[in-house]
């Protein structure tokens, strides 16, 4: 079995060349490395191998692992999140990928000033308009991101997908660009406090076609920690 350091080796590779062959910067572009499912000791392996941030789309996964980790790396929060669960998360994630609903803004901006912090967070897109996927079409967001103008305790800053699960990623290119697309429309539409820095998009399989089309957060289990169980 491949190591983890080889297989974000491979990674690293792979993301260098992708940004390259588009004239952007590699350092441009971070790599989240999913661990949903990965234990603590593959954790720290990845760690050692220069992981500095970790994604997880489950919240007691987070509230379980949080202990034995804390701030050896960076948690970001994937997954949908239940409105009730923000409370146990709030103090522990450095970013929320999953933002998709007003009611999920509202308890953030609560939980968050109750913390005396600033959340940042991404607004989830389905841009593909999957039924099983979470988060707003794309139409939606900017009304969404004009309705919430003003609400205190998180940061919008940027957007997130995920892609249909396709053979040839090329398929899904048009997913990517999609939401740089609608990145920079939001962009032109100056609305206060939402800034566009990121686009968390491209995972194992697709990641190479989304850091062509401009992502700066890729989110990346498989391809490092191997099949999961
Ligand atoms: C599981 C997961 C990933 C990583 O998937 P891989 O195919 O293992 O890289 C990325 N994003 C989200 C939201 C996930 O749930």
């Amino acid at each position: 079995m491949a190591s983890i350091a080889s297989n974000l080796h491979i990674v690293r590779d792979k993301v260098s060349q992708a940004a390259l062959k588009v004239g952007r910067n590699p350092e441009d572009i971070q790599i989240i490395a999913v661990t949903k499912t990965v234990d603590i000791p593959q954790m720290e392996e990845a760690i050692a191998a220069g992981i500095t941030a970790v994604g997880e789309n489950r919240v007691q996964e987070i509230t379980k692992k949080y202990p034995l980790l804390k701030e050896k790396v960076d948690w970001h929060l994937i997954g949908h999140l239940q409105t009730n669960k923000v409370k146990y998360i709030i103090d522990k994630v450095k970013m929320i990928h999953s933002l998709d609903r007003f009611s999920l803004v509202k308890e953030i901006s609560k939980r968050a000033q109750q913390q005396g912090i600033v959340m940042p967070v991404l607004v989830q897109v389905n841009v593909a308009e999957e039924e099983s996927k979470f988060g707003l079409k794309v139409e939606e967001v900017i009304p969404f991101l004009k309705d919430i103008v003003g609400i205190k305790g998180l940061k919008i800053l940027g957007l997130m997908t995920m892609a249909p699960f396709v053979e040839d990623a090329e398929e899904v290119r048009y997913v990517f660009r999609d939401l740089r697309n609608l990145a920079e429309k939001i962009t032109k539409q100056a609305i206060p406090g939402v800034e566009m820095k990121h686009l968390s998009m491209g995972m194992t399989n697709d990641y190479e076609v989304a850091v062509e089309e401009g992502a700066t957060l890729i989110r990346v289990g498989t391809g490092i920690f191997g099949q999961r169980k």
